[in-house]
């Protein structure tokens, strides 16, 4: 297949706009770069796609999100608002992952593909709970990962929260999804896994012996770190010690592992971070949603951290969430010099498509350069400055849209072209997702009253 017509954004290191090009793949990969009526002399009979002036760039990765989340959508949750993000898990997270049967799990991560497609992310690192159907589940996403053709980490979020039962099952879900990758059946090596741990302040001991028993060396867990306070507190108080030291002593953390949020981590946790050589994600719209506050990150990145960033179940275009942290760091430390654009590049792109390399070890992703997957998206932004190398990162804050994506294609496959998503059923797909939705919120309403009355219960 042949790209012609491409403003090409490569995102190599450093990154390179080369206008008026075509690209050149085969077998799902990029094979050349290169003027357009040369390719075509040389490949004559491949298929073509005209670009038509687009620009064409490596589609987006996200660090970390939640497909089960998508149900949340216009939910009412009963009652007072959430005072504090302790109770916005108590309110609106955990009766809904118990709402969510198989059919749910499977339409809520449809609608997130759906999402990512439209608005060019191409590959997704997932964090599932859903604990009154946790066997299988993992399957559920990957086939509905597989139906949609993009790329996708999944893994189970173990818990007690729901009793010594629902945490041996979580286990017993990653580490069955982790074999079966292992095993090699796994959607044209589209899927990979990770374990999954809620955070510190809903596992015992017990249960991270025992998840760290069950993991084989090579697979890192991936966990949610200290985005409240609550979950500092809640170590402290129980353990005597710090949520990333907790951590490393029950050696969950490394070159594998990932750190979701890490909000309120001090000195020493940054520096065990550092040290294990551990990944951290950032998600400043879900920081600021829950008003938690922000993390040290340029801190981070300037210890040589890899900091990435992520979405956390929010819209799956992902220039959504580099506005959101270009313009969170200027305010949260009234300081405009703070998040330059340059710097969210660094997170986006360099280090996504550094834990996309870990998590697929087998291919090279992020980049348009031979070798790589071609997994591109089209954009169509016209520009009226001119756009640099070096500016492109403050285009895109200011410039793109997510809805600018007209084309989208994953190991030279296209799963959306001129706006119209060719691997799902947009219409059938949103149509059978809404029919379920009056179930799942019937289901949440029970779920968020039996936790009422048991703290009443509990309080009396
Ligand atoms: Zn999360």
């Amino acid at each position: 297949m042949i790209i012609t017509n491409a403003n090409v954004i490569t995102w190599e290191k450093p990154n390179r706009i080369i206008e008026d090009q075509a690209i050149y793949i085969e077998g799902g990969r990029i094979k050349e770069i290169g003027a357009g009526d040369e390719l075509i002399q040389r490949y004559p009979d491949d298929e073509r796609i005209n670009a038509h002036s687009q620009y064409v760039m490596p589609g987006s990765i996200c660090a970390h999100t939640h497909f089960y989340g998508a149900y949340s959508r216009g939910l009412n949750i009963p009652g007072a608002p959430a005072e504090n993000f302790t109770e916005i898990l108590e309110k609106l997270w955990w009766p809904l992952d118990k709402s969510l049967s198989r059919e749910a799990v499977r339409f809520s991560a449809l609608v997130c593909l759906l999402d990512a497609i439209q608005h060019g992310t191409t590959t997704l690192v997932d964090h599932h709970a859903s604990p009154n159907a946790i066997p299988n589940s993992l399957d559920e996403i990957a086939a509905a990962v597989d139906s949609a053709g993009i790329r996708a980490s999944l893994c189970y979020e173990v818990t007690d929260r729901n009793g010594a039962a629902g945490a041996r099952a979580g286990i017993d879900e990653n580490i069955r999804f982790i074999n079966l990758i292992k095993s090699g059946s796994d959607s044209d090596g589209r899927l990979s896994a990770m374990f999954g741990l809620h955070a510190s302040l809903t596992l015992s001991e017990e249960t991270l012996d025992a998840c760290r028993e069950a993991t084989p060396e090579d697979v890192g867990f991936h966990i949610h770190v200290a985005e409240d306070v609550a979950d500092e507190e809640d170590c402290l108080e129980k353990y005597h010690t710090w949520v990333v030291d907790r951590l490393s002593h029950h050696d969950l953390l490394g070159p594998k592992s990932l750190v979701v949020h890490a909000v309120h981590i001090d000195e020493l946790e940054t520096q065990i971070l550092k040290d294990t050589h551990t990944w951290v994600t950032h998600q400043p719209r879900s920081n600021m949603n829950n008003g938690v506050g922000l993390p040290k990150v340029e801190a981070m990145l300037e210890s040589g951290i890899k900091v990435c960033l992520g979405n956390d179940g929010f819209s799956n275009g992902m220039w959504d969430e580099w506005k959101a942290c270009y313009l969170a760091h200027k305010l949260v430390n009234h300081d405009p010099r703070r998040m330059p654009a340059s710097t969210i590049a660094q997170m986006a792109i360099y280090n996504n498509a550094g834990l996309a390399k870990m998590l697929f070890p087998k291919i090279s992703l992020g980049a348009i350069t031979p070798g790589a997957e071609a997994d591109l998206i089209f954009v169509d932004y016209q520009p009226f400055t001119p756009v640099t190398a070096d500016n492109l990162p403050w285009h895109i804050v200011f410039g793109f849209q997510d809805s600018m994506v007209t084309g989208t294609m994953v190991a030279g496959k296209v799963l959306m072209k001129d706006r119209q998503v060719l691997s799902l059923d947009e219409e059938k797909i949103n149509y059978a997702a809404r029919q379920l939705a009056p179930g799942v919120w019937k289901k949440f309403n029970k779920s968020f009253h039996k936790r009422s009355r048991r703290d009443t219960d509990d309080g009396g």
